[in-house]
């Protein structure tokens, strides 16, 4: 049904696309002048990835082709890496004023700015990618997510998805809680917030910073995203652990964000066009991510001899306990981010049910011995 609701809407965006930029619609050509309508417009799109790597900045790049296809090029995206235009990290301001039309990142980098950013990419212990998804498109989600940036003069849209991630890389094994203290480790969002109350040393560093601060001793620890992005930075080199499961990111959405003023500039059809787009590269990418994971695993495993680990029960239940604790004090003094969070937490309680009647009990029958 929302397959078929989405193939329906871009192919109606094509066919506006069609008719205007043929000047024709039903009231005949000369409701539309042609030459208004066919001029082509040229957007800057900066992303907090780096140029071109597997899965995130292929998905911005994915992004802005499809964009362009679907607007007979009437509207054109030009992709910039991190660091062309500019950081990583001053991506959500370079849209907010402007300086590029749109941007491509994950909403939890900005949790600075926006104490209640970090719900609409990933929260430990929650949503899988369809259960946020489902927040997004079927409950609240994006509705609130609007409202948060909308005072920066920004519309988010949910552009992809990584799936679940992993735990991080290791060069001490973790066997207890205590293993965490003064850990100095890369992990953002409220991840970082749970493993500074268990007492480590949570950084933020882009993506593409990631394995000289490992290889330099600047960290001791860093998580990425999964097997299919940690292997193409290379962390096996650097790290000799690999932790399962990533409890601070089962499933973290990205974001596209747009210039509200160049967004409200477009024609309609453009607009249905950007948000369509940004559809396709959520369904795209999660879909390359389940695709990519295992395979790079396998090589990660067999070729470079990484050594899979578990975090300890204990020491889950323990950041579990934390997170609980790092979502009331964001909720109590944001009053946004209680918000969100109330959305979200009833969603969750009614949706993780289904997943463990529908899903869970599935996979538990799938993985019996016969
Ligand atoms: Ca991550």
């Amino acid at each position: 049904m929302k397959r078929r609701e989405l193939i329906g809407a871009l192919a109606g965006a094509a066919a506006a696309t069609t008719l205007s930029a043929c000047g024709k619609n039903e009231e005949g050509a000369k409701a539309v002048p042609a030459v208004a309508v066919s001029k082509t417009i040229e957007w800057k799109m900066v992303t907090t990835w780096p140029k071109n790597f597997p899965g995130l900045g292929t998905g911005a790049n994915r992004l802005a082709e499809l964009i362009g296809q679907l607007s007979g090029g009437r509207l054109k995206v030009k992709v910039y890496g991190a660091g062309e235009l500019v950081g990583a990290f001053e991506v959500f301001d370079a849209v907010s004023r402007g300086t590029a039309e749109m941007g491509h990142g994950g909403a939890y980098y900005w949790k600075g700015k926006i104490p209640s950013a970090p719900f609409f990419s990933a929260v430990p212990f929650g949503f899988t990618p369809d259960e946020i998804n489902a927040w997004f498109y079927q409950a609240d989600g994006v509705k609130l997510w609007q409202e948060a940036y909308r005072p920066f003069g920004l519309i988010p849209f949910p552009a992809g998805n990584t799936g679940p991630q992993m735990g991080g890389w290791f060069n001490k094994e973790i066997h207890s809680i205590e293993d965490i203290k003064g850990l100095k480790m890369r992990i953002p969002g409220f991840g970082g917030e749970v493993l500074k109350r268990a007492g480590g040393i949570p950084v933020t560093l882009p993506g593409g910073e990631l394995f000289q601060a490992m290889q330099s001793g600047a960290i001791d620890a860093t998580e990425w995203v999964g097997p299919y992005n940690d292997l193409a930075f290379g962390f096996y080199k650097v790290a000799k652990y690999y932790y399962t499961p990533g409890w601070h990111e089962p499933g973290s959405a990205l974001e596209a964000i747009v210039n509200a003023r160049a967004f409200e500039a477009l024609p309609k059809d453009l607009q249905a066009i950007v948000e369509h787009a940004c559809r396709v590269v959520n369904l795209e990418m999660l879909a390359e991510y389940t695709a990519r994971n295992e395979q790079a695993l396998q090589t990660l495993v067999n070729k470079h001899h990484v050594q899979l680990r578990t975090f300890p029960d204990d020491v889950l239940r323990r950041f579990r306990e934390l997170t609980g604790e790092v979502i009331a004090d964001v909720t109590a003094r944001d009053r946004l981010a209680a918000k969100v969070w109330a959305s979200q937490k009833a969603f969750l309680e009614q949706v993780s049910k289904w997943t463990r009647l529908g899903e869970q009990s599935f996979l538990r029958a799938r993985g019996l011995d016969t």
